[in-house]
């Protein structure tokens, strides 16, 4: 989601008139996790098809595919015009590319891929990038680093932390493995009966600030970190934001639901049990039972 104001680095975004954030129960939370579970296996299936010269557009209408087979709707069609189900964002392209039937990909690009979907009026957004081919071992690192960087800030959404906790563990892992871009003009949000609603979640900033976490929460968090440094520029299809450096650049999103336990990573194949050290499928499920 793009910053309409840029905020100052690590100040006014935390300080900005706050408007409420929206809160589920855990059957709404249920039905967000049947969102996730389809954006999570579609990522799957993008992510094996991500081979040296596949198009973006083929890559495009197997998103669709699956996502209207299952009884859902791509979030991302349509939205402020928006021609199609996923962004495909290549090599210096942050976020927002569009697929298209001329763009071919090549060994050793990088190529993330941004889907969301809206079941029974829910939406649930997670993207993740990929080497297509064999890649080079620093672009590896770079794509390590940004998925590094989500699972750190997606191990703060606990109730009683406060937003800025994500934010800071993002940017804290980012800078902890060197030299890297966190881009600041496109940030996490909050996410429920529209894909993009109160908070902003940046990916960088100081701990403590901003609205305390509650249960029932649900919040995409996207670190976007390049290879080189951290400004963008946008392309002229009013979509596409690339680096203004043209150093390449990652791209991994989770949506998360705060429960009384265990961050629930609704677009986790396995909730997030795995890379958070709980069980977060069993404390969604208790949450559930506890209302
Ligand atoms: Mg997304
Ligand atoms: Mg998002």
């Amino acid at each position: 989601m793009r910053v309409t104001s840029n905020p100052d680095r690590g100040g006014s975004v935390w300080k900005s008139h706050r408007p409420a954030i929206q809160l589920k129960t855990p059957a709404q939370i249920a039905k967000m996790r049947a969102a996730g579970l389809l954006v999570a296996e579609t990522l799957q299936a993008l992510a094996a098809a991500a081979q040296p010269g596949v198009t973006t557009a083929e890559l495009d209408a197997l998103a669709e595919e699956r996502i209207r087979a299952a009884g859902a709707v791509p979030s991302f069609k349509g939205y402020h015009g928006f021609p199609a189900t996923i962004c495909t964002s290549v090599d210096e392209e942050i976020v927002h590319g569009i697929p298209v039937v001329t763009k071919r990909l090549r060994e050793g690009s990088v190529i993330s891929i941004d889907c969301g979907a809206i079941m029974d009026g829910w939406h649930a957004d997670a993207a993740l990038t990929v080497g297509v081919g064999e890649i080079s071992g620093e672009m590896a690192q770079l794509l390590t680093v940004c998925e590094d960087a989500l699972w750190q800030g997606l191990a703060q959404a606990r109730a009683g932390l406060r937003l800025s906790d994500i934010s800071h563990a993002v940017e804290r892992a980012v800078r902890s493995r060197g030299p890297y871009g966190i881009v600041e003009e496109y940030v996490g949000h909050g996410i429920g009966t529209e894909m993009h609603m109160p908070p902003s979640i940046p990916n960088y900033g100081p701990p403590g600030r901003g609205p305390l976490l509650r249960v029932g929460m649900t919040l995409a968090v996207e670190p976007m970190v390049t290879a080189g440094g951290r400004g963008t520029e946008l392309l002229g299809d009013e979509w596409t934001v690339v680096t203004a450096d043209g150093s390449w650049s990652a791209h991994f999103e989770h949506t998360v639901a705060i429960t009384e336990d265990v961050p629930w990573v609704l677009t986790a194949t396995d909730g997030g049990s795995a890379r958070l050290g709980g069980h977060a499928e069993a404390a969604g499920a208790t949450a559930g039972s506890t209302s």
